[in-house]
């Protein structure tokens, strides 16, 4: 009887190495979800490889690598952002380079001035543009309308209107999208902000252009 060799040590199986690119985490994306159209972003951002995590408080923007403001109701989101000490400390991570995609209600939030607010309005203030908020009417006046988007390929994007602000003035940002000569899509740094739904349609391009942003933006 022959002796039996001991077993090879676990640790001999090779590993690929740390850093590769296979081994890369996918980014951690916040939803905004304090009410509004959060679930179909959460759906999109998974659908385009994030991982996500519901925000409600301040704790939650902790270790993200990008949030995304939903579209909703502008003056409540605000409101309730206030009330749980959430505003300031979203302002603070934004300010200071967090990825952030923005949508519709999520736009005005994000935006300099705001008009048309029914309450005194005062959001994050971080987007430098003027918004008027339902300035394409109400929800019977919802529209889609066919967009070129700087830097998507194919197709024009479909764009779905649903109360959305209409964007009086630009200042220090990059326009990516026009409507009837009006900016609905804008860039400024790691913001972007759009006037309609992208979570309202089956095409991903946008959101899988956000993960890409914010996945380049991590650390690791
Ligand atoms: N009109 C809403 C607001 O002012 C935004 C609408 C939307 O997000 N679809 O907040």
């Amino acid at each position: 009887m022959g002796s039996r060799s001991p077993p090879s040590p676990r640790t001999s199986c090779s590993l690929p190495e740390a850093g590769s690119s296979h081994l890369r985490r996918a980014p951690l994306i916040g939803v905004l979800a304090m009410q509004g159209a959060f679930a179909e972003h959460i759906r999109a951002l998974e659908a385009s490889g994030a991982r996500t995590r519901v925000v409600r408080s301040a704790e939650d923007l902790e270790g993200l690598d990008g949030i995304v403001l939903p579209g909703g109701e502008s003056t409540t989101m605000t409101m309730l952002m206030e009330r749980v000490g959430l505003l300031g400390p979203l302002r603070a991570a934004i300010d200071q380079g967090l990825p952030t995609f923005a949508t519709c209600a999520g736009m005005i939030v994000l935006a300099r001035d705001v008009k048309d607010g029914m309450v005194d309005q005062h959001g994050l203030g971080l987007l430098d543009i003027a918004v008027r908020r339902n300035g394409y009417g109400r929800q019977v006046d919802s529209f889609e309308a066919d967009l070129d988007v700087a830097g998507l390929e194919g197709k024009r994007f479909p764009g779905v209107f649903i109360r959305s602000p209409l964007v009086e003035s630009t200042g220090k940002v990059e326009v990516i999208a026009t409507h009837e000569g009006r900016a609905v899509a804008v860039r400024q740094g790691q913001i972007v902000a759009l006037c309609f739904h992208p979570e309202l349609t089956k095409d991903l391009r946008l959101h899988r252009e956000f993960v890409r942003m914010a996945s380049n933006n991590k650390a690791s």
